[in-house]
């Protein structure tokens, strides 16, 4: 599922190309989208909100899409799929934006994006930085909610996906299942995981690691049944329809044990994201 950083990429690739064009020709082939045309309206910007891409025109209009587990985009090229997954095509003055498979998609006026996006925590990828004593908060609002499915509930925090919750509670020691509420020093595991999302979508794969940095290299999201990268315990997980947050998982039983009160292990994060450049983001990791 692509993430905050993803779309946040998607957006700027987006505004980057086409902010200030016109649209000379729009096709879609999405029963919701009957009767839309865009044809005329120029693209004022392209923005990203959590998981949400916001296309907004000059005629007061948005275009939103959520692209859930299964969309995309083709920017630019003429997309190569057949016809019937690109649900929206717009012809620009210099080149074409096709939107492919997308499940979410819809008009709205642009005043209204509230109804669509309102619900959202801070978004970690948000131009300005997130308020992190107001994600804290929100995260806190179900105490016995485990922390991975808080920190994937978008009305908590937006933008963190299933990458995140899985790889972010490795890096601290604690365990995905570990209530939030007893979670002590969350607040560095969210400024941890905010410096880590937002260096990645500036830089562009999903690297958690620091290792290989041009490639999407993990810890031990999706290694569910491998050894545990730093003590070699064999890591346990949820597949996706036993997950209590309904997203596959992976944790290793000994260094991510559930105990009454854990603490988020800021030096076992430093050890291991030595080598990661979110340690020397403007958006300082470590305090
Ligand atoms: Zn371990």
């Amino acid at each position: 599922m692509p993430e905050g950083d993803t779309i946040r990429r998607l957006a700027d690739k987006i505004a980057t190309r086409f902010s200030g064009e016109r649209c000379t020709r729009c096709v879609t082939r999405d029963p919701r989208l009957v009767g839309v045309d865009f044809t005329g309206a120029r693209l004022v910007e392209a923005d990203a909100v959590g998981k949400h891409l916001l296309l907004r025109f000059d005629d007061g209009r948005t275009l939103h899409a959520h692209l859930l587990m299964t969309g995309s985009w083709t920017v630019g090229p003429v997309a190569t799929e057949p016809e019937w997954r690109r649900r929206i095509e717009l012809w620009m003055e210099t080149g074409r934006l096709t939107g492919l498979d997308v499940p979410v998609l819809e008009v709205l006026p642009t005043r209204d994006e509230a109804s669509v996006v309102g619900h959202l925590g801070p978004d970690l990828c948000a131009p300005e930085a997130p308020d992190l004593d107001e994600v804290v908060a929100r995260l806190h609002r179900e105490p016995d909610a485990p922390l991975a499915g808080a920190m994937l509930d978008q009305r908590n925090v937006a933008g963190f996906g299933n990458l995140y919750a899985v790889e972010l509670p490795f890096v601290v020691g604690v365990s995905p299942n570990q209530p939030v509420g007893t979670v002590d020093g969350l607040i560095d595991l969210v400024r941890l995981g905010t410096a880590m999302i937002r260096v990645n979508a500036h830089r562009g794969p999903q690297n958690t690691t620091g290792r290989k940095l041009g490639t999407d290299d993990h810890w031990i999201y999706p290694k569910r049944g491998r050894p545990c990268p730093l003590c070699g315990t064999r890591l346990d997980g949820w597949a996706e329809g036993r997950s209590p947050w309904g997203r596959v998982s992976a944790w290793c039983p000994d260094c991510q044990r559930v105990t009454p009160r854990r603490t988020v292990d800021l030096e076992r994060a430093r050890k291991l994201l030595a080598l990661h450049p979110a340690r020397h983001a403007p958006w300082r990791a470590f305090g």
